[in-house]
């Protein structure tokens, strides 16, 4: 792992990212924004499953001017992506949001970019240049022989943080996503030597869970390994808590979040005594909402469990018939099998609170 990179400190509502600052977990609302109920039931689960920054796409006029109401039911920051139409982004600067995401080249004119700025700055809000290789210009295509490069997307996010800047605009964060894991990586590793604005860390259209979970820890735990990224959003087909999860098991596993239970289990094999990934699936379940750091070790047998969990928290190993609960590699109850999960459990509860 490199030392994390120093870049700007930014405020998002009252979060910091940057400078330093923990990597926040974001991702995004994928009901119709202009339908405020469904918006804040979907935006109420995700910040109790810990998502601290959330965006919502802003298509049309209904949507941008639900936005005022969506924030004042929320808690956590809230981020109005837009395309295309300045005006929407002035109504969401007005509507209260935390942060704007565009494109100042999709915006056209310096003229409409400038009011975008002016109303960023009049509400004190930073702005996300967001590029992805989907809206990559078709000059910059163009020059790379119409592929998708690293230096495409570079250039193009530069580019585009010039235009914020010329308005003496510096409240700035930048992503640079790709579909492909190797190019996206690559960006990110010119970008970060090119400038001190937080990076917003991602991949786009990752894919469906399976293949999209895969995609993302391998792109965006590679460059957080490289100490490049300020906020993460991991971007399933699917739905958005399975990100906020997804993304939090990346800083977990690589040691930049001590967040919720860590969930350990061996990989089962002619030993195991008990239903390891039956048990394992529904402690993890049980213990979703739970935001203190814990490690919990779900272990097939007796021989090998404890030992091989030691670093664990809190831990189960199973026996013929019965199992161990042990704590910080000590057993400290012996409980028949059909009593094993709700004593793991009780067990984490008294550890939790
Ligand atoms: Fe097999 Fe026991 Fe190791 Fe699980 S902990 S893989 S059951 S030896």
């Amino acid at each position: 792992m490199n030392t994390r990179e120093k870049t700007k400190k930014i405020k998002i509502g009252n979060l910091e990212i940057g400078g330093g600052s923990p990597i926040a977990v974001q991702s995004m609302t994928k009901t119709k924004t202009s339908d405020i109920d469904a918006t804040v039931k979907q935006i109420h689960a995700l910040e109790k499953s810990g998502c601290q920054i959330v965006r919502s796409a802003v298509p049309d006029k209904e949507a941008a001017e639900a936005l005022k109401e969506i924030k004042r039911q929320i808690n956590i920051p809230l981020v109005a992506d837009i395309h295309f139409n300045h005006h929407y982004a002035i109504i969401a600067a007005e509507a209260g949001v935390d942060k704007l995401r565009i494109n100042p080249g999709n915006i056209g004119n310096p003229e409409k970019i400038k009011a975008v700025v002016d109303a960023a700055k009049a509400h004190n809000i930073p702005i996300r240049v967001g590029v992805n290789s989907g809206s990559l210009e078709k000059d910059i295509k163009k020059k790379h022989d119409g592929h998708i490069t690293a230096e495409g997307l570079v250039k193009s996010a530069l580019n585009n943080v010039k235009m914020l800047e010329q308005f003496d605009f510096h409240d700035i964060v930048i992503s640079i996503k790709a579909t492909s894991v190797p190019t996206t990586i690559k960006a990110y590793k010119m970008i970060a030597a090119k400038t001190k604005y937080p990076l917003h860390v991602g991949l786009t259209e990752a894919g469906i869970p399976r293949v999209g979970i895969v995609r993302s820890s391998t792109g965006i735990g590679a460059i957080l390994a490289e100490g490049i990224g300020d906020t993460i959003r991991v971007s399933l087909t699917g739905d958005p808590l399975e990100e906020v999860r997804v993304g939090y098991e990346i800083l977990k596993s690589l040691e930049l979040t001590f967040h919720g239970v860590t969930i350990i289990s061996c990989p089962t094999c002619g030993r195991t005594d008990i239903n390891v990934v039956e048990i394992a699936q529904e402690i993890e379940e049980r213990t979703r909402f739970i935001t203190q750091p814990l490690t919990v070790a779900i272990m097939g047998c007796e021989v090998n469990g404890p030992g091989e969990a030691a670093d664990a928290d809190v831990g189960l190993a199973g026996g013929r018939g019965f199992g161990f609960i042990f704590r910080e590699g000590q057993v400290v109850r012996k409980v028949p099998e059909a009593e094993m999960v709700e004593a793991l459990m009780d067990e984490i509860e008294s550890m939790a609170i």
